[in-house]
């Protein structure tokens, strides 16, 4: 059942939306969300303009509204993730503006449970029961490594020292997604282990951002797990890695107030974020050039972007009035890659 779910995935972009709710004391806001259908549309309707003119049509793969559960936008994800387990590359995305819901996809919220965990815990916990129940066909090895792309700079976000040694980034398809050879690559086998290095990870994060305050929303963040699987018939190893990637903002800096350290930031980013959806475009339409090397981003992740490797991208939206400038140029940029 497994191969047959995920054949069809193979060497595809898949885009889903997902709306953010509105805050406890929001409730009463007016959405900028009109329409949410079965197939994958939304429209989103921009208040600011004249009616003719003020809604806009968009078709993904999935649109999840405010009402979705972590648990249901799991199971949308489980398929891509599973077929790590047969050797296959995978990136998994969270693209949209600071505030959208990148990283409550990802990692769940700051005060994370059993409910609320995100598709990065609910990741592991599903390679780790599957790897077990397969133990008698084949016997897996799992490790992750996290990193952090700030600047166009790569660190290692598991070290115990805090330590902040820049990385470099080699791209070698023989080392099958190992494409930061220097980043502490840690052995996991329950979850226990994940929800540690986890922890020392946002902590790692978090030192930086004493330096620039809200650092986590100017780096993108990657923690990868590595799958090595040794079939126990024929002694023949198989790799598979997941990518799963909570991007830097997607908002557009003004000009007028990014100076000095910021806009390098903003700039960085933008180039990043623009580098990331030229590769997936060139992808999507088999073309024969694509523009890997344009960003550190696109580079640690060449060998798992393209060929017979999945993509998944989540892109978030605010549901808010004043955010609707930027709702619509992250589903211009999503459309576009879809
Ligand atoms: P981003 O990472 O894109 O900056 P966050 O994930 O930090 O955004 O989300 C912003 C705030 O909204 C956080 O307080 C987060 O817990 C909350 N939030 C985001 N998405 C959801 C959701 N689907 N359900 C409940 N709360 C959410
Ligand atoms: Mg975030």
């Amino acid at each position: 059942l497994l191969y047959n779910e995920v054949q069809d995935l193979k060497g595809t972009i898949r885009v889903y939306c997902r709306v953010r709710p509105f805050f406890q004391e929001q409730k009463d806001m007016q959405s900028t969300v009109d329409y949410i259908g079965e197939n994958g549309n939304i429209i989103i309707n921009n208040p600011f303009k004249q009616e003719k003119d003020a809604r806009k049509i968009f078709a993904f793969n999935k649109v999840f509204g405010q009402t979705v559960s972590q648990e249901q936008i799991y199971i949308d994800t489980q398929p891509v993730i599973r077929s790590v387990l047969d050797g296959f590359n995978v990136c998994i995305f969270a693209y949209g503006q600071t505030g959208s819901g990148k990283t409550y996809t990802m990692s769940g919220p700051d005060l994370m449970t059993e409910t609320t965990c995100g598709v990065n815990y609910r990741a592991l916990r599903d390679l780790f029961q599957l790897s077990n129940a397969r133990t008698h066909v084949v016997t897996y090895e799992i490790g992750v490594q996290m990193i952090e792309i700030y600047n166009e700079q790569v660190r290692d976000l598991l070290v115990s020292d805090g330590s902040s040694r820049r990385l470099d980034i080699r791209n070698n398809s023989q080392l099958n997604g190992l494409n930061v050879p220097d980043a502490n690559l840690i052995p996991v086998s329950n979850t226990r282990d994940v929800l540690d290095l986890m922890r020392i990870g946002q902590k790692n994060r978090a030192v930086g951002a004493t330096a620039l305050n809200e650092r986590s929303s100017r780096s993108h963040s990657v923690l990868t797990v590595h799958v090595q699987g040794k079939e126990l018939a024929s002694g023949s190893i198989l790799r598979g890695c997941l990518h799963l990637v909570d991007l830097a903002g997607s908002e557009r800096v003004e000009k007028s107030e990014a100076v000095g350290e910021r806009l390098k930031e903003a700039q960085h980013i933008n180039k990043s974020l623009s580098a990331l959806g030229d590769v997936i475009y060139a992808l999507a339409q088999k073309s024969s050039h694509v523009p890997y090397r344009n960003s550190k981003l696109t580079q640690v992740l060449q060998d798992s972007l393209g060929g017979q490797a999945k993509t998944l991208m989540f892109v978030h939206i605010n549901p808010e009035v004043n955010a609707v400038g930027e709702t619509i140029s992250t589903l211009k940029f999503a459309q576009r890659v879809a």
